[in-house]
């Protein structure tokens, strides 16, 4: 089982700090960040971490059924 990740273009500031908390799941591409990978195996703690720090609001988290899970209320 796998979460998805993605950033959102239009919400990502490029502050880098998803990069900065969790360099192995998100890299800065130019002005945004972007995931690594898509797709990552399920529970890492690090990527709602990331999702929950993002001051946009413009990572989001989803588990294997889709529903969204990160950032966290
Ligand atoms: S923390 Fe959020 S706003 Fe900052 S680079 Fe990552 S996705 Fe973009």
């Amino acid at each position: 089982m796998s979460w998805r990740l993605s950033v959102d273009p239009g919400q990502c500031m490029g502050s880098g700090m998803c990069a900065g908390t969790a360099p192995e799941l998100f890299v800065l591409d130019g002005d945004h960040a972007r995931p690594v990978r898509e797709r990552i195996p399920e529970d890492d703690e690090r990527a709602l971490d990331a999702a929950d720090i993002c001051p946009m609001q413009a990572i989001t988290v989803r588990d294997a059924e889709g529903r969204e899970i990160g950032p966290r209320e």
